[in-house]
């Protein structure tokens, strides 16, 4: 029995798991999102009711009426968590009761019931103690982890549906850039943007992804690895990539990146990376940057670097910017000295391998 919720997880293990010696081979070289551990975690909600019914199962297709009103009106969220292997063997996840609360914060804006931190935290345990061999050994390995919750209730009137799914399934991932991380190109997207004030981007839900797609293959149309959004009002201030927030690094040693107003996504890496900076003394400003300026800065040699950062690459230094009047390079193209420190500072931590004063670290 779970103290805080009075919801306890009923585990099925999977009666026919992946056998050892063909796992082994699955963790060779498992790269992103395709190979799937042998478990997931369900848990159900009713109106009136509550959350019921969690369980951890066998991981298994879903059955679902055509008419489940997710289908038709995307009413979903998710999160993105990793659970890695420590320095000395153990297992951790980091900052989880930051992915609970912003689960929260996610269901609240799509009219979603919230689950409680307590069982989203016990959802995502129980799962990785179950499924904690699939953790690859390699460098950089982990397990990531994805929580989500979709409107189940089969009824096609647009409204805040009356049940719900939550469920986490579990990936292994190799190490998201081998060898490091190289510096990606990006593209600035000038015909679409990703969230309006008062729309949905603060939000982790499905649509904010789906309505990234076509930016994203422009993107790559250009020869960009990712695509970067303007803001929605006056296509002019930069907020964020497709799927990671940014940083600038300026020649006197401070740093900026655009302000939480509610269009951008508040990522943790990111939160983390301004607490980090901040203690050690440098000046980070949460504050709006624009194309223009960025172009200028870059060429002044003003701004010194620019990175992306995230759950599952870290931190990703950024080259060269492309816009369709032109292109610019950051530094030398390459990793920064500020780029480098914050990733390792983070990754140490991460991995048991550097103090962990604020508790970030929670052992499983
Ligand atoms: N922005 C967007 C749009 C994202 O999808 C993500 C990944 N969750 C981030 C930023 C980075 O957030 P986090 O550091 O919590 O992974």
């Amino acid at each position: 029995m779970t103290a805080n919720t009075g919801l306890s997880f009923e585990i099925e293990a999977n009666a026919s798991p992946v056998a050892a010696n063909e796992r082994a081979e699955r963790l060779i070289d498992p790269g992103f999102g395709r190979v799937f551990t042998d478990h997931m975690a369900v848990v159900r909600y009713t109106e009136g009711q509550g959350w019921h019914s969690a369980k951890i199962q066998a991981r298994a297709p879903l059955q679902m009426d055509p008419a489940s009103s997710v289908l038709h009106y995307a009413q979903e969220i998710f999160e993105g968590m990793k659970a890695y292997r420590l320095a000395d063997g153990g297992t951790a996840l980091f900052r989880p009761e930051a992915n609970a609360r912003r689960f929260q914060d996610s269901a609240r804006r799509m009219a979603m019931p919230e689950l409680p931190e307590e069982i989203f935290l016990e959802s995502v345990r129980r799962l990785v103690e179950i499924d904690r061999d699939w953790i690859p050994e390699s460098d950089g390995g982990s397990l990531y982890l994805r929580p989500f919750m979709i409107a189940s209730e089969v009824f096609l009137g647009v409204k805040p549906s009356s049940e719900y799914l939550y469920m986490v399934i579990a990936s292994s991932v190799g190490a998201y850039f081998k060898g490091g991380a190289p510096s990606v190109s990006l593209w600035v997207s000038q015909d679409y943007t990703r969230a309006a004030p008062g729309g949905t981007g603060a939000a982790k839900c499905g649509g904010n992804y789906a309505s990234s797609l076509l930016a994203q293959s422009e993107a790559i149309r250009h020869g960009c690895d990712q695509v970067v959004f303007l803001d929605a009002v006056e296509r002019r201030w930069i907020e964020e990539l497709g799927g990671m927030n940014i940083f600038f690094v300026f020649d006197d040693g401070s740093m900026l990146t655009p302000p939480l107003t509610g269009t951008i996504l508040p990522g943790i890496t990111r939160d983390s990376i301004l607490k980090l900076a901040r203690e050690q003394g440098i000046t980070v400003r949460e504050e709006p940057y624009s194309l223009d300026q960025w172009r200028a800065d870059a060429a002044s040699g003003r701004l010194t670097e620019s990175f992306a950062c995230g759950t599952a690459a870290v931190v990703t230094p950024i080259g060269k910017v492309s816009t369709p009047e032109g292109s610019f390079t950051i530094g030398g193209g390459g990793a920064g000295q500020l780029t480098t420190q914050m990733r390792s500072r983070l990754v140490e931590i991460q991995r048991g391998q550097a103090p962990d004063p604020h508790g970030w670290v929670t052992r499983l």
